[in-house]
């Protein structure tokens, strides 16, 4: 069973958010009968096989067998543990988690820490207005253009110089000592605990959630590093974080586009002039699971990098990331400024509209690709065709299988000027394998009843007054249906993703999870399914009676039946068996 979130909360939750919704702002949904469809975020296909149900609040995709509920999804598709994506839903519903799931996921409870980061978040912006020596912040803030609004959105702060302050300030007892060690906000050297920020500006880094992870620092004056942050923490990861991505899903539910770009301070200034959907990474470069977060955010993503050496270096590798990932289903762009300037200094320049008449016109992925290809090569000369042809090759190969890749291919070969055929190759590779196939081996009663019931819990009102001959049948599975038939008796409206979720974690979920495909059941007409519910329920009884008839005619003789044994021999008409 889930955690330590109580079932009721997670029926609760589930009753308030609707899969559909929640999948179709991060997969677009197209209507097919009932369901929706679409094609399968979790494996590579060109015909939709992925759908979901309004009515079971459950998802399931024919080809490749990913399968789950609203809670399940989130886990997959944003790759959250089970606590933060009960979390999320429950935000968004308007729901508080009870405390009582705070441990709920596996692994040290974190939350002292994210409380700690909080505060300390806190003390440093209030030092920045309070602290003697803050002053010289604030003008550096100013100075670069800054207002105090975008800087209080952004919780800017300053750290203190001298050694102590949050020594000082937060390390009363041992234990919060010991975890502002673990959150890197104290250095241990040669048993002496000191401050890493010191008379600095701190930007503090907020995760998705909005939870402070972990600090980047300017310094005030020649001290070395110019920036600083947080090092790799439980709860920060640089290569994971993107700083303002937390800012830029506040100011857009779902930001049409995201744009990339190098500082910190590039970012607010952005979001200071009306350009609120720019990012950072923190001192990386793009990751592979920076992109995967920022494709899930939005449609249109947009890498913005100095027109100099070192930024078109940087945009070659973001490229070279990007390759694996590029779907066609997101734009992504290349935009390169002019040499010497960066976002912050051109947006305050030339102001927002001209700023983003530049953004719209960013290059797109292929012509990126193609142009950079294209100028190592001469393009006049066969020799020089062939060669873009042999450069480009391999990076298609990246791309996962599916139409664009296709026109990729397409374009690649109109260039060099052969059949497309020529160019294709590598053949497909599925992202995972395909789950076998289906229908091979029928369904026993057993298995027919409990996918009969948790695909459609209503049905369990049909045999609620049944015989209950088969509960006492003796076979791995009778518990499982049991305990199904008790619950839905007991939540008549539960709904499939509300079953499934009850038994997450437990030796049964898996079974439940396959049962719950509902290509199990397309031969059973839906007016058909309450007698095929009743009628397995019946076999099951009668292998229940055969199985007592056994062992009461085989294994033992008449002299030695109860009282009992007679009785039922009586009432259940208990024959020997042939
Ligand atoms: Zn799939």
């Amino acid at each position: 069973m889930a955690g330590r979130i109580p079932p009721e909360f997670i029926d609760a939750l589930l009753a308030r958010t609707d899969i559909v919704d929640l999948i179709h702002s991060r997969v677009p949904l197209r209507k097919a009968g009932k369901d929706y469809q679409a094609c399968c975020p979790f494996h590579d296909e060109r015909t939709p096989s992925f759908t979901v149900s309004r009515e079971k609040q459950f998802y399931h995709c024919f080809g490749c067998g990913a399968h789950g509920t609203a809670i399940g999804f989130l886990m997959e598709y944003e790759r959250l543990g089970f606590l933060d994506a009960v979390e999320d839903l429950a935000r968004q519903a308007g729901m508080e988690v009870p405390s009582g799931g705070e441990t709920g996921q596996a692994g040290p409870d974190l939350r002292p820490v994210y409380d700690l980061l909080e505060q300390v978040a806190i003390l440093y912006r209030t030092q920045l207005k309070r602290h003697p020596s803050a002053p010289r912040a604030v003008e550096y803030l100013r100075g670069r253009g800054l207002t105090g609004e975008v800087a209080a959105a952004f919780g800017l702060g300053y750290a203190p110089p001298g050694w102590d302050f949050l020594l000082t300030s937060l390390g009363s007892d041992a234990e919060q000592r010991e975890r502002l060690v673990q959150c890197g906000l104290l250095i241990e050297q040669e048993g002496k605990r000191y401050d890493r920020f010191r008379d600095r500006i701190i930007f503090p880094i907020r995760d998705r959630r909005g939870r402070v992870v972990g600090f980047g620092g300017r310094t005030l004056g020649e001290g070395k590093p110019k920036y600083l942050n947080s090092p790799e923490t439980p709860v920060f990861h640089k290569g994971r974080e993107l700083y303002g991505l937390f800012e830029a899903l506040q100011a857009h539910k779902a930001p049409e586009r995201l744009l990339v770009v190098e500082g910190y301070l590039d970012v607010i200034a952005l979001a200071q002039l009306g350009v609120s959907y720019g990012v950072a990474t923190l001192g990386t470069a793009t990751t592979a699971d920076h992109l995967q977060r920022l494709l899930r955010c939005t449609s249109e993503l947009v890498f913005c990098f100095d027109g100099d050496r070192a930024g078109r270096a940087a945009a070659w590798k973001a490229l070279e990331t990007t390759l694996p990932l590029a779907t066609g289903r997101q734009q992504i762009g290349f935009l390169f400024l002019p040499e010497g300037e960066d976002p912050d200094s051109l947006i305050r320049r030339e102001g927002k509209d001209a700023f983003e008449q530049r953004v719209r016109k960013a290059a797109p992925l292929s012509e990126y690709l193609f142009d950079q290809l294209g100028s190592q090569v001469a393009m006049d000369s066969l020799d020089g065709r062939a060669r873009l042809a042999e450069l480009a090759k391999p990076l298609l190969e990246r791309v996962p299988v599916g139409l664009f890749r296709d026109m990729l291919q397409g374009r690649l070969a109109a260039m060099v000027g052969v059949a497309p055929t020529r160019i294709a190759g590598g053949g497909p590779r599925p992202a995972r394998p395909l789950a076998p196939a289906r229908g091979s081996q029928p369904l026993t009663p057993l298995r027919l009843a409990i996918a009969l019931l948790v695909q459609y819990p209503a049905l369990g009102a049909h045999v609620a007054t049944g015989s209950t001959d088969w509960r006492e049948l003796e076979r791995p599975g009778i518990g499982l249906l049991a305990e199904l038939l008790d619950l839905i008796g007991a939540y008549p409206e539960i709904t499939t993703a509300a079953l499934i979720e009850r038994w997450r974690g437990s030796e049964s979920a898996s079974h439940l999870a396959r049962l719950a495909d509902p290509a199990l059941l397309r031969h059973i007409p839906e007016d058909g399914r309450a007698a095929e519910l009743v009628g397995a329920l019946e076999r099951l009884g009668a292998e229940r009676r055969d199985a007592e008839a056994r062992r009461l005619f085989e294994r033992s003789s008449p002299a030695q039946w109860t009282e009992e044994e007679k009785r039922r021999i009586r009432q259940e008409g208990l024959k020997p068996p042939d």
